[in-house]
């Protein structure tokens, strides 16, 4: 339900942004949790602050053309939306993936706003991406694809101005061709243009393992305050990509047992518990499907139908993509007692599901609290660059893990202060909002 005094507000949205599925469901998620804090400030209603939070302030689209390896031309549609900056220079990735468009790209862009907030660290946030799809593309074909991307946007960048990183169908490997081309045209080693950079070249320790093992973090600390942890409790991941691995490898180390995950054609099964070394190996040096799995370890079974929140668990942590996990899969990890939901990806609980966790008691940790720790850790790279320093493995995945903490208590504390207990999607939004607000009121109409 949503406060009346926001009604218009959604409306506006709405009109404003037709066709744009994705991103009414993130703002709707967002307003609705604002209710009370309306209530209790009033004064967050003037200046259309909350109508200014809701627009981007820049959004840039444009022509990616490119060769591939038979010598024809292709083009695809990339996209930068820069949507606040109130508190840092704009900070999200870029995704590649066929699927994307004007509206993911804005969902995923009003998402980061409030995560990043939540970190407490000086950055603002963005999106970006191509519905170019990587899947079967040769080396030479990416180099390519990124040069060209990165020839366009270079000019809207910069460490005090738009600082990118990656997401779905964007590594290590692309990182650094987009940066080699952003040295290349501005004649700047500017480390801090990007983040989830190599370490050969100004990256940080921990990056890369950063949001899956933020994600656990949240998790453990949520299994907490009912007196419990990992330790011994069945986990399916969803998934099989960065986020995904690392949140196995956590869990694996805090004494849990992941049973299965999956990648777009279907999931896996391990009984035995998932063999991650096996995983890494499938999905990050051969690239290959995670169907390859079952068929090289005979404790494993791979399921073409259905869905993978069919196999029972006691903590399901969705680390996919939006909307992959529905009203019909909450009600079915319910009725087998899970007791904890973590989101690795963006938003892929749908509004129903997420409701139906609510009302059941579980345990829910919503994406823009649960998975910033790759954000967070991309802030620490770039105080890294701009001390012209490198920390140790240690150091950075402690920094890591007190940020994780601390975005779970004041998640917590701002649920329990609005009289939601345990609720951390309200937490979450009123959390990070109202540290966007604060810093927009003293910048004035901007
Ligand atoms: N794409 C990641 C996210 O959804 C990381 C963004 C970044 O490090 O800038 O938060």
């Amino acid at each position: 339900m949503i406060d009346e005094k926001l009604e218009p507000v959604l409306a506006q949205v709405l009109r404003r942004n037709p066709g744009e599925a994705e991103f009414h469901q993130a703002v709707t998620e967002v307003l609705e949790s604002l209710g009370p804090v309306v209530a209790k400030r009033p004064d967050y209603l003037d200046h259309a602050l909350i109508e200014r939070i809701c627009e981007p302030e820049r959004q840039v689209i444009f022509r990616v053309p490119w060769v591939d390896d038979r010598g024809d031309v292709q083009i695809n549609r990339g996209f930068r939306v820069q949507f606040n900056s109130a508190l840092g220079p704009y900070k999200g990735g870029l995704r590649f993936h066929p699927s994307v468009n004007i509206g993911i790209i804005k969902f995923l862009g009003f998402e980061q706003i409030f995560k990043n907030a939540l970190t407490g660290l000086p950055i603002g946030g963005g999106k970006g991406g191509s519905d170019f799809d990587p899947k079967g593309r040769s080396d030479g074909e990416i180099m390519r694809f990124c040069q060209s991307y990165m020839t366009e946007l270079h000019r809207h960048l910069g460490e005090y101005t738009d600082v990118p990183a990656g997401d779905i169908g964007v590594g290590g490997r692309e990182i650094g061709y987009l940066f080699g081309q952003y040295k290349r045209l501005t004649n700047r080693y500017e480390a801090g243009v990007l983040t989830g950079k190599g370490l050969a070249y100004g990256g940080s320790r921990a990056r890369t393992e950063a949001t899956g093992y933020g994600a656990v973090y949240f998790v453990e600390r949520m299994l907490g305050t009912r007196g419990t942890g990992f330790a011994g409790k069945r986990a399916v991941v969803s998934g099989s990509g960065n986020v995904a691995i690392y949140t196995i490898e956590k869990i694996e180390e805090l004494g849990g047992k992941v049973i299965a995950c999956s990648d777009s054609n279907g999931y896996i099964v391990d009984e035995s518990g998932i063999d991650l070394d096996l995983v890494k190996e499938i999905k990050e040096v051969r690239r290959e499907r995670i169907s390859q799995y079952a068929a090289r370890q005979s404790s494993a079974r791979f399921v073409e139908t259905g869905s993978i929140w069919d196999v029972p668990c006691d903590v399901a942590m969705p680390s996919a993509t939006q909307n992959e996990l529905t009203g019909k899969d909450a009600r079915t990890l319910i009725a087998n007692g899970v007791i904890a939901v973590g989101e690795g990806a963006n938003m892929p609980s749908t509004p129903e599901a997420v409701r139906f966790f609510l009302e059941a008691g579980v345990l829910f940790g919503p994406g823009k609290a649960a998975n910033a720790g790759g954000v967070a850790t991309s802030a620490l790279e770039m105080q890294q660059n701009a001390s012209r320093d490198s920390w140790t493995f240690e150091q950075t995945e402690r920094r890591l893990a007190e940020i994780m903490h601390g975005i779970h208590d004041t998640c917590a504390a701002t649920a329990e202060e609005y009289g939601r207990p345990g609720d951390y999607v309200l937490g979450a939004n009123v959390a990070g909002f109202v540290r966007v607000a604060e810093a927009m009121t003293a910048l004035g109409v901007i």
